[in-house]
Parts: C-alpha cells; structure tokens; sequence
C-alpha cells in the first residue's frame, strides 16, 4: 500500500468493488475492507434479479446457488400471488440466489485484476479534509495508525456508513426507514427449489418474511420489518415463530441480524472529492430493501466519474454532481422516490386490505378485468388500496424493462451446465 492514490474507495462490497473495478481502468486506486474476509460473514438473502445483475457481471455458476423461476407472495388468509418466468412470457429464469461470500470476493478479484490494489483488516477512521475538500482517508491496520492521500474518496461502506457523516453529508435514517432483519440459513426444509415465497402482514410487520431456496433442501428464511414497527420485540421473535409454523423440522446452520436502508433519496451523496454509493448512499430499494444491483449501478457511475475527475484534475462538487445526475436518471434512481411512497402506503395497510389486494391481483391476473370493474372493486375494498394500485401500475413499466432485459441477454449468454 503506498501513501497516496488518485482514488481510495472504503468498503468492499459489490458498490465499492465496481467503483474500484471501473476507476482502476485509468487509475490508481486503493481499495480498503474493514473485515478479514471480503463478502464474511454473508449478510443478506442473495436474491438479484438476472435481467438487473448482467449489466454489471456474467453468471457464473461458481457464485449462484440456485435459478429463480419465479415468486409468489402469500396474503395473511392465503392468497397466493404468482409470477413466474412462463407468465410474463420469458424464457429459463427470473433470478438468481446467489452465493454472497463467492460473489462479493470475485468481483474485489476483479477489481484487483484491473490494477486496484485491495487491503483486507484495513479500516478507515476519518477522512483527511483540507479547505473543505476531501483529500485522503485516516486508516487502521493491524494496530498501526496510517494515512493515505487521494484526490477522490468513494465510501462504500455500508448501511452503517461513517463516511458521509464524516464529510458533513447527513445520511441518518430514520426508525421508520431502517429495515431490521433476521435470517436463519437453513436445512433440510422442503421448498420449491425454483421460487421465492415472500409472506405478507402481521406476520412481519411493515415487512415481509422470506423463503429463498438455494438447493438440496436449503434456504434463506428470514424476516425483515421496519424498525419503527418492532415495538420492544425483535426481528428474530417473529422469525421463530414463523420457522415453528413453516419449518417446524428445519435445522438452523447460521443466524444473521442485519439492517438495510429503506429510506427516500438522500438530499446529496457527494461532497468536494467525495461520493457515497451502495447502501451507504442509501440507494437501496424502500419496498424489498434490496440493493446490491443498486450498489452496483451507483459503484459504476461512481468510478466512471471519478475517472473523469481525475483526468480534469477537478474534484469540486461541480464535476462530481454527474453522478448524482446519472444515477437518478438510471433504472433504480427513478424508481426510489416512487418506491418510497408505496412504502409509506404499504405499511399503513392492515391483513385485511393486504388480503383484498392480493386477491383484487389475482383476479386481475386470472380474469383480465377492465379498468372500471377494477377501479370499483378498489374503491370498495379500501381507497389505501386504490393509491397502491395506481402506483403499482407504474411498476408494469419497470416489468416490462425487465423481462425484455431477460429476453434480449438470453441470446447473449450460454451456461454450461
Ligand atoms: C437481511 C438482509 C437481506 C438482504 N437481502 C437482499 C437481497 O436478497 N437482495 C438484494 O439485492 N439486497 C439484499 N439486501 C441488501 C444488500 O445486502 C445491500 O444492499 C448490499 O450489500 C449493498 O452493497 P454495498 O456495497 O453498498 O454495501 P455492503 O455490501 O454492506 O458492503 C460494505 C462494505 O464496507 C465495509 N466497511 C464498512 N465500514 C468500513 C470502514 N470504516 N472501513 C473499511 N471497510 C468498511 C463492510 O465491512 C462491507 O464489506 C439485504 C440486506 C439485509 C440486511
């Protein structure tokens, strides 16, 4: 490691490691992880979208412990809403559950392939900050007290990012906008070994509970809610309670308590020589909390930019406000703002409306119902409905952006099993 790069990038999860990947294409850059392991411990259901995921990576069997064929949500009395691959008219699978600990280590591979230099045990501790610019990071490693000068900083450090805070840039959430996880790896449970099953209501309030398989008898089953709606109990209490209704005979192999960002758009991600990506950026998706092909997305931009930085040998906030730009006009930065409102709708949603809804969609699924029939049933069945399902239709466009995304990479991709 030497003591001064164009850009030092904190954090190497898949938003920093693209960020590092994409910059060290022109260059120099350092790429820093606090833990001793890049991608452990696992800390997500490692569910990505295929169509979402080829803009940034092949599939490589080697990280993907199952092919989604599709999900189903379930309604607290047992509506089932399906979509599968065959119904919107796709051809092989949706998704993927990865294998996180692989995946996130291949892609800080990559970026050490293009020339970044990536340390492990490495923390960063603040940032060097000279007339308001950001001009290197503060770093502790194996007990030694370092610093390492740079022209850009990334921060990618996660849903418990310091580094915004510590270049002035306000990234709290709010209890409301925290989700709070739980999740057992399981054993030994029967799933569909090509759907993902996702629970609504009261089981898991403000939330939902999960059943992502990844093969012979295994799965990611957890619950996530918001941590406004815990009210002195925990995520793991309902998670218990649920694995004793679905998986009474299942074995738990691993635990992992989390937390991602459900939040609105941040009112800015950068400062002078400064950008936030990935959960840190809290550009993760209010309605799932998903957010590694967002972190993605953001970690490309990012690096894109700061390359572009660093040849005008400008890094004010002037040059960097590009990646704002483009990361909101890219296909999860529209979608945030608009997610963020069906959150705050979703939530106030009783078992009773989350019922209705789920059956009102399905119908609509199986009977092809026309605008006014649905409109009425809506209106009957609770106005907090109606404003999601006009929000929803809205999602039909990223449906359809999806699922051509599929059809089109098909052509391009062949797997060798
Ligand atoms: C329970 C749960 C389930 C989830 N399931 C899904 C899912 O199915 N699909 C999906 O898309 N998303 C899911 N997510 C969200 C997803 O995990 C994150 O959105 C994604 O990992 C964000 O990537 P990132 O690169 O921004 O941050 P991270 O992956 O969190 O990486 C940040 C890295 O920065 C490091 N770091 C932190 N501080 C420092 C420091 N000071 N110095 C150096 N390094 C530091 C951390 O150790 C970490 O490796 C889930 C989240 C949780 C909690």
């Amino acid at each position: 490691m030497r003591d001064e790069y164009d850009i030092v990038v904190v954090g190497a999860g898949p938003g920093g490691s693209i960020a590092a990947r994409t910059a060290a294409e022109e260059c120099d850059v350092l790429l820093i992880e606090k833990r001793q392991e890049v991608g452990s411990p696992v800390r997500c259901a490692e569910g990505v979208l295929k169509s979402a995921l080829l803009e940034f990576a092949h599939p490589d069997k080697k990280w993907i412990s199952s092919y989604i064929r599709g999900y189903r949500i379930f309604a607290p009395d047992g509506t089932m809403l399906e979509v599968s691959s065959e119904s919107l008219g796709i051809d092989g699978e949706l998704a993927y559950i990865l294998e996180r600990n692989i995946f996130d280590r291949e892609l800080a591979k990559d970026a050490a392939r293009v020339g970044a230099d990536v340390m492990v045990h490495t923390r960063a501790t603040g940032l060097v900050i000279e007339d308001g610019l950001v001009t290197g990071v503060k770093i502790k490693r194996l007990g030694e007290n370092l610093e390492v000068r740079s022209k850009i900083v990334i921060g990618a450090d996660g849903v418990e990012s310091q580094v915004g805070r510590w270049a002035g840039i306000d990234t709290a959430l709010k209890l409301k906008d925290v989700g709070s996880a739980a999740q057992y790896l399981m054993a030994d449970v029967d799933v569909a070994e090509d759907f993902c099953d996702i629970y609504v209501g009261s089981q898991a309030p403000g939330g939902y509970a999960w059943v992502f398989p990844k093969g012979e008898k295994l799965a990611n089953v957890g619950v996530g809610m918001l941590a406004s709606m815990l009210k002195g109990s925990r995520p793991i209490d309902y998670l218990d309670k649920f694995v004793s209704q679905h998986f009474p005979a299942g074995q738990q192999l691993a635990l992992m308590i989390g937390s991602c960002p459900c939040s609105d758009e941040l009112k800015t991600t950068i400062s002078s020589g400064l950008m936030l990506v990935g959960d840190a950026a809290r550009h993760c998706d209010p309605i799932s909390g998903a957010g590694i092909t967002n972190a993605m997305e953001g970690g490309k931009i990012a690096g894109n930019v700061a390359r572009k930085a660093v040849q005008q040998r400008d890094y004010s906030v002037r040059v960097l406000r590009e990646y704002e730009d483009r990361r909101r006009e890219s296909l999860f930065g529209k979608l945030q703002h608009h997610n963020y409102k069906i959150k705050e709708l979703a939530v106030t949603l009783s078992d009773n409306d989350l019922n209705k809804l789920l059956q009102l969609l399905t119908d609509i699924r199986s009977q092809r119902m026309g605008f006014t029939s649905v409109a009425l049933r809506l209106v009957a069945a609770n106005p907090k409905v109606l404003l999601i399902m006009r929000n929803l239709a809205h999602l039909k466009e990223l449906a359809d952006v999806l699922a051509k995304g599929v059809k089109d990479s098909r052509q391009a991709h062949v797997y060798d099993d």
